[in-house]
Formats: structure tokens, sequence, C-alpha cells
């Protein structure tokens, strides 16, 4: 098969979707990959490393697009990209359809094979190529949040962990799954008093009994969400329903309710945000203000980090990579049923129940 890595273009986004190393490993089964000229800069990796791993670079994106049959990337298609994409072509990479009906109609009208890196889901209910980018993102979510508390940054000017004789800031997590853990963890260790909230009870039993003591996990009823908020410096959103839109925890009422200075930081913005203030910004212009409060709703946030983020995309998503490409789209999907759930958008049609429910589109 013929696999083609092309630049992403998306506002900052310095990953790229394929290592030098998983070139490597593709071409030692015989196929050929073909990589626009300077995608993997941003990650550290030189033309002359992909040249080396056995792919062969081109200048432009079209000619990637034209010659694969499949496309490997990191971030959803954008608008210029479309007509790249040919009738038949895999397309694999993060969609978060969800948040994009023109996507969705954009990815039916040209007949593409969109399997999802984040809805391909283990037995155990995991999201094994979404969960390395959630770590990241969970733990940015915390350093990202510490910055904007600063004074000088617009915030409150408070320290997340305080000092002794002087109270820590207050950190409310809603939704305890990777991004959530991961930002609890990071808060807990800066000395922050952290709340965790999740529906999830066997969840929350797990996390009661494997973080620090100044995390409280809670079940989220709508009064305590608006009773904590008043006194909350820090609210990270960070809940999910697979492959669907996120569901709103913090209206707009709510989030009026923090205190000046506070950060709100929705990292589901990318699968439409679960709280009702955010939209998604940029790296380059990454935040907007409620009232006096902050808000910083970056729907790529790991692109900030892409050395770490490349790579740990590439070991996450390259045994699927590697089984696509080994036996088609057709064949991977009938003997594996977690590449089966990624299956989005095939020849025209939604293949994904919770897509189509989300759009009110038939399969
Ligand atoms: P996850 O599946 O590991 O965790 C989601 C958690 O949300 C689960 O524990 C679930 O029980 C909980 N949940 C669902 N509905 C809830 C509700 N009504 N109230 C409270 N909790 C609820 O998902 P994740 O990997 O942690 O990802 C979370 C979100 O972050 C996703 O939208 C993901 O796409 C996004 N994400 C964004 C970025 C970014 O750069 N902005 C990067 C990575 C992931």
């Amino acid at each position: 098969m013929i696999i083609g890595v092309p630049k992403e273009i998306k506002n900052r986004e310095f990953r790229v979707s394929l290592t030098p190393s998983g070139v490597a490993e593709l071409v030692s089964r015989k196929h050929q990959v073909l990589v626009q000229k300077d995608a993997g800069l941003g990650s550290g990796f030189s033309n002359e490393q992909y040249t080396h791993a056995g792919a062969t670079v081109f200048e432009h994106a079209a000619d990637v697009y034209a010659k694969a049959d499949l496309i490997i990337k990191v971030k959803e298609p954008l608008a210029s990209e479309y007509a790249l994409i040919k009738e038949g072509q895999i397309v694999f990479t993060y969609f978060h359809f969800a948040s994009s009906e023109e996507l969705t109609h954009a990815m039916i009208e040209r007949k593409a094979i969109c399997i999802a890196y984040e809805t391909i889901q283990k037995a155990d209910q995991s999201l094994p190529i979404l969960t390395p980018m959630s770590e990241v993102a969970g733990r940015m979510s915390i350093q990202i949040a510490a910055h904007y508390l600063e004074k000088g940054n617009g915030g409150s000017g408070k320290l997340m962990g305080g000092v002794p004789g002087v109270k820590p800031a207050r950190v409310l997590i809603l939704g305890g799954g990777v991004v959530g853990t991961q930002a609890a963890k990071m808060a807990a260790g800066l000395g922050a008093e952290v709340i965790l909230m999740d529906i999830n009870l066997t969840r929350l039993r797990y996390l009661t009994d494997v973080l620090p003591a100044n995390v409280t996990c809670l079940y989220p009823t709508k009064t305590l969400i608006e009773e904590y908020l008043p006194h909350t410096d820090v609210l990270v959103g960070a809940v999910l329903i697979p492959g669907g839109k996120a569901p709103v925890l913090a209206s707009r009422e709510m989030v009026e309710t923090m205190p000046g200075g506070s950060v709100v930081i929705d990292v589901a913005v990318d699968q439409g945000g679960c709280i009702e203030t955010c939209k998604p910004t940029s790296h380059e212009h990454p935040i907007f203000l409620v009232n006096d409060i902050i808000h910083y709703c970056v729907p790529n946030i790991p692109g900030a980090v892409p050395v770490t983020s490349t790579n740990a995309l590439t070991n996450a998503s390259l045994p699927y990579l590697l089984q696509l490409a080994d036996k088609g789209w057709k064949d991977a999907c009938r003997q594996s049923a977690e590449i089966e759930k990624g299956l989005s958008i095939a020849a025209g049609k939604v293949t994904d129940a919770m897509l189509a429910k989300t759009f009110q589109l038939s399969l």
C-alpha cells in the first residue's frame, strides 16, 4: 500500500503523524511511504531522517494526496484539504466529527474511508489512540492553568499550591477519565485542593483509592457543581461520550459565579465542550474572557509539545496503521473489532451509530 504523510496545517500544529522509525517499519513490510517536505521538522525529524528510513519526500501536499492509498494525519482535514481527498482513499486521523457537521458532510461527499483515531476502542472500553494525547492534554491543562493564574497573565494572582500558612488554589475537574486523572495528579502534585467529579461510580472508587489525599472524588450533580464554582480557581472540562457531543455540565450562569481572574480550561472542546461558555481557540490566540474569567479552549493542546506528543502518538497508532496497510480497510475492520469501531464514514455513508445520531444522518 502507498501511505501518505502530509504536513499538518492547523494553527501551530507541530506534530507529525509518523516518525522515521514508523516509516522503517512500514517499508520493511514492503509498503511505500510518501512524506511531505518538512512534515517532521516541528517534532525534531529532518527530511533526511525520513529518506534514510525509506520514505520518498515530496514538496507539495497535493502530490502526497494524489499518490497515496492511505493518508495518515494528526488533526482532522481542514477545508483547504477536503478537495485533495480522493474517492476510496483511507484517511486515518483524529476527526472529532461530533464537533463539526461541515467536516462530516465533506467526508461523506468525498466518499473517503474515514477511520477516526479517537473512536478506536478496545474490549475494555479504553481508547488506545486517544489515551496518549489525553495524557499530554491532562498534564498540560494544569501547567497552562498555573500560568494564567499569575497576575501578569490576567489571573487572580494565586499560586496553585499556596505556601505553608496560605491556602492553595482550588481546582475542579469535570470527568475522571484519562484527561481528568492526569490533571488531578498534576494539580495535586503542585499542592492544590482538587475536586474531581465523574458519573462512573466504579471509576470514582478506583480514583479515590489511587489519588493523593488532596483529591476529593465526587459524583457530579448540578447542585454540587453550583456550590463549588463560586470558590473555584481553575475549572477543567474533561468529560467524554465516545463519538458523541460532550454534555454541558457547567452553564454560562454557573460559570459566571466563578471569581474574577479564575481560569476555565475546556479540554473536551474538541468534542463540542462541556462548559457552556467555551468555544474553540487556537495556540496563536488561546484565551478569551467571559467577565473576568479566563477561558482557554485549544482543541489541539498536545501540538504545543510535539516532541513528546508525536512519539506518544506513533507508539499508539502504528500497530493499527500496520494492520490497515497489510490487510486493507475492509479486512482490517472484519478482523479487528477495535479498528471497526474507528470506522466512521465509508463510501459516502456514515457507519458510526453515535455520529449518525449526532447529526440525524442515516447509516
Ligand atoms: P475518557 O473516556 O478517558 O474520560 C471521560 C470521562 O468522562 C469518563 O470517565 C466518563 O465517565 C466521564 N463522563 C462522561 N459523562 C459524564 C458526565 N455527564 N459527568 C461527569 N463525567 C462524565 O476521555 P479522555 O481521554 O479523558 O478525554 C476527555 C476529552 O478530552 C475528550 O473530549 C477528548 O477528545 C479530549 N481531548 C482533548 C484534547 C485537546 O487538545 N483539547 C486532547 C486530548 C483529549
